[in-house]
């Protein structure tokens, strides 16, 4: 079974990319899971074409541990992909990782953590007490830092950097780096902008997706792209990230740059 976790600022395209690279596995027949983990909610909607699933934190707190069934939490949507939504606390407030925590307790004893892929889809606050349970808790094992060539998100991509190199460091960890995901902006110099970002950090960049219209077309129809567009050029990006995904083995441990060096990195590519 292989966990990853797709891990990136708020607002660069980590649901689209997780839903897509999930719908896309599961194409493959693969018996996939989605953990979204955001207040939001938002992280398997298009896999269930727009209806919001209950989270696993409103349950609990509604039910009580004990009185939720694996059906209530664990939906099936698209490709067959089963999705989880752990939810959170009101904006503003912060669940200090009870959200995370609780939906992982809660799978574990429903039996439900299991499959041939487990896609963690993690909001990328690094100030957020829960942003690092996955990785701690061994449960994130293969990180992608999902970024686009904005200076802000490759910012956050090296702040993750910094706490997968943290925890990798740890004799118990088991998670470290397997790549960088290039979620466009179409910036001039942009894919090599991020691609030198990824061997700098001692990664390498395992897919680069252009910003196209289908996605902002598939998502007013409440479907993911694999589903409202399959035969599209979008969605063969994302076939070829699942395909990458599933056969790399190229993980390692980030070497994240200092703030001056990132500046520079940007600067130079906003030269060119
Ligand atoms: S664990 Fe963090 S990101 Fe997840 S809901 Fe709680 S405060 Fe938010």
């Amino acid at each position: 079974m292989k966990q990853i976790a797709l891990y990136g600022k708020g607002g660069i395209g980590k649901s689209t990319t997780s839903a897509n690279l999930s719908a896309a596995l599961g194409a493959r027949g693969l018996d996939v899971l989605q953990i979204g983990c955001d207040p939001k909610r938002d992280s398997t909607r298009m896999l269930m074409n727009g209806a919001w699933i209950p989270t696993v934190l409103d349950l609990v707190r509604e039910k009580g541990e004990d009185g939720v069934s694996i059906d209530e939490v664990v939906r099936e949507g698209f490709a067959g992909v089963r999705c989880v939504e752990a939810g959170g606390p009101e904006p503003g407030i912060g669940c200090a990782g009870r959200g995370i925590i609780a939906t992982f307790r809660l799978l574990e004893r429903l039996g439900a953590l299991h499959g041939d892929v487990i896609v963690y889809d993690v909001l990328g606050d690094v100030v957020c007490g829960g942003f690092a349970m996955p990785m701690r808790e061994g449960y994130a094992e293969e990180v992608y830092l999902v970024t686009s060539g904005e200076l802000m998100s490759l910012y956050a991509a090296n702040n993750i950097a910094k706490a997968v190199a943290r925890l990798a460091k740890r004799s118990k960890q088991t998670c470290s780096l397997a790549g960088v995901i290039c979620n466009a902006k179409n910036m001039a110099g942009e894919e090599e902008l991020v691609r030198e970002f990824a061997q700098r950090i001692n990664s390498e960049m395992v897919a680069y997706i252009p910003r196209s219209r289908t996605v902002q077309l598939a998502e007013v129809h409440k479907q993911t792209v694999m589903e409202y567009a399959p035969d599209s050029e979008q969605a063969a990006v994302y076939r070829e990230l699942a395909g990458r995904v599933l056969t790399n083995d190229r993980t390692s441990t980030p070497t994240p740059l200092e703030m001056d060096e990132l500046e520079d990195l940007a600067l130079q590519f906003a030269e060119i």
